[in-house]
């Protein structure tokens, strides 16, 4: 899979995903991460990729031209499932990365300042929130739902079974896991975890998960 971000920070978008599995992912193949500088197609002889707003307000608006140019440039023909990171776009969840995992290309674009032009949507697909709550740029957002479909690409976990009982996997919770100590603070690990009795462990497991909330 190929995972391309346009972004005026990529740096924080390369530093972020260089570790851990998201780093592993990439170096075994599984997936193509590459952060475009949104800078290297401004425009006039400044590179500018925004400007103030019409009609009047605070802040920058950041140009239709320069986004539609960079969108074209990384996905010549719109091939890729184009997705920009709004905080009134569909809500992220775990059916959301499911889906985005299943795509050879995802095309992810960051916002900074006051957002985009609107007539960037002709452009997009979806436009996904990861909450209801503004933060200052689509960075973190676009970084958020690139680890969740990032994990979810085959052989990407070490152990496949993990992914099974994961959080909001079929709707519920994980199990509650424990290792050493066996007492801490007056708290015992349950006695049916070290009892060695597989069935009784999956059973005492089953019982623990908790429905989530979607
Ligand atoms: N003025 C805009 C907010 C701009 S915040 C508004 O009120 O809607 C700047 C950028 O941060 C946005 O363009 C978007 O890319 C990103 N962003 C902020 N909050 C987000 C959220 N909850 N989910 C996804 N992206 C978000």
């Amino acid at each position: 899979m190929k995972i391309d971000i346009l972004t005026l920070f990529p740096e924080m978008i390369d530093e972020a995903l260089s570790y851990s599995i998201p780093d592993r992912a990439q170096k075994a193949g599984a997936v193509e991460i590459t952060a475009h500088g949104l800078r290297q197609w401004g425009v006039d002889k400044h590179g500018n990729v925004d400007d103030s707003p019409y009609g009047g307000g605070p802040g920058m608006i950041l140009r239709v031209d320069v986004a539609h140019t960079a969108l074209e440039a990384v996905d010549p023909g719109h091939k890729a499932w184009r997705v920009m990171m709004s905080p009134d776009g569909d809500t992220f969840n775990q059916e959301t990365a499911k889906n985005f995992s299943q795509k050879d290309n995802l095309v992810i674009l960051c916002g900074r300042y006051e957002g985009f032009d609107a007539r960037i949507e002709q452009y997009v697909d979806q436009k996904v929130s990861v909450g209801p709550y503004v933060v200052s740029g689509g960075e973190l957002p676009a970084m958020i739902v690139t680890d969740a479909v990032v994990r979810l690409l085959p052989g990407v976990l070490g152990n496949e079974e993990s992914l099974k009982s994961e959080t909001h996997e079929d709707g519920a919770t994980d199990f509650p896991q424990f290792t050493r100590p066996d007492e801490y603070d007056g708290r015992t690990v349950p006695d049916v975890m070290k009892s060695g009795h597989h069935a009784e462990i999956l059973k005492w497991r089953e019982s623990q998960k908790r429905p989530t909330s979607q």
